[in-house]
């Protein structure tokens, strides 16, 4: 299958005053279009350096990394903003939706960054929040829905600008387990879909609905890769 995404010998670290922290210490991966990818590590084991490396929040200290054949470490601030919007769909613990607005509006916004006219906005949002099983809750304000359903209309969100990957951190982190299965069953379909997911989390059980799970360590990558399906 075609590469979404490579990392080769990516390292990050920081420095404040005095102290040096190695947070990734030479990555190399590689995730082909259609790959449902976890990545787990405990606490302070480099997850959330990764996520903002492959989200382009955050560029390389060394090493190269491409998201479908750009090699992000060029990019201006601008640049990286850019793509972040175009090429990659985020779905947070925390949902991050507007509190004001409605499920419609929250989906609609990408696109309205992206400069999509209002009509074309507005269909593409009704059909991922659709896509989502929330076709009635789109006037819905986010108070006014379940912990899952707000994750479904955030991942409605991280769909609707049919991004090249789709990086959910600690999805479901927030979420009871009816909640849980249901998101992660959203996630299964979209797999099915051909979508490309990673999924980062601390918990076993939500790791191991993906097709390949890799194992962070001290910044490290454990080498298994053991694919499931
Ligand atoms: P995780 O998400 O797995 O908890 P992080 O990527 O947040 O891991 O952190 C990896 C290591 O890098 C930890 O030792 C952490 O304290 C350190 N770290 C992360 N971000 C920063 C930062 N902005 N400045 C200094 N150290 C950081
Ligand atoms: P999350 O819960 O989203 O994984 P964290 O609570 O680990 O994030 O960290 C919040 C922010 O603080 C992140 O942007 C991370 O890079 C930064 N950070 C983490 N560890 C350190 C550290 N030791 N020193 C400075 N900043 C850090």
């Amino acid at each position: 299958s075609d590469v979404v995404l490579r990392l080769d010998a990516v390292r990050k670290w920081y420095q404040t005053g005095t102290l040096h922290v190695d947070a990734l210490r030479g990555i190399d991966l590689g995730i082909g279009e259609g790959e449902y990818v976890a990545i787990m590590g405990p606490s302070g084991s480099g997850k959330s350096t990764l996520m903002h490396i492959l989200g382009c929040l955050d560029t390389p200290s060394s090493g190269s990394y491409r998201l479908v054949g750009v090699d992000v470490g060029e990019l201006s601030e601008e640049e990286l903003a850019e793509i972040r919007n175009r090429l990659i769909g985020f779905v947070f613990q925390q949902f991050n939706l507007l509190a004001h607005l409605t499920a419609l509006r929250n989906v609609e916004l990408p696109l309205a960054y992206a400069g999509v006219p209002g009509d074309e906005r507005r269909r593409r949002a009704l059909a991922a929040l659709d896509r989502v099983g929330l076709a009635d809750r789109v006037d819905h304000r986010p108070s006014e829905l379940s912990g899952g359903q707000q994750q479904r209309v955030a991942i409605a969100r991280a769909l609707v600008t049919d991004p090249a990957l789709i990086l959910a951190d600690e999805p479901t982190g927030n979420l009871d387990s009816s909640s849980t299965r249901e998101v992660l069953a959203l996630f299964d379909d979209l797999h099915d879909q051909g979508r490309t997911i990673v999924l980062i989390t601390h918990e076993e059980e939500v790791a191991a609905e993906a097709q390949r799970v890799l194992r962070i360590h001290d910044g490290e990558l454990q080498a298994t890769a053991a694919v499931r399906r």
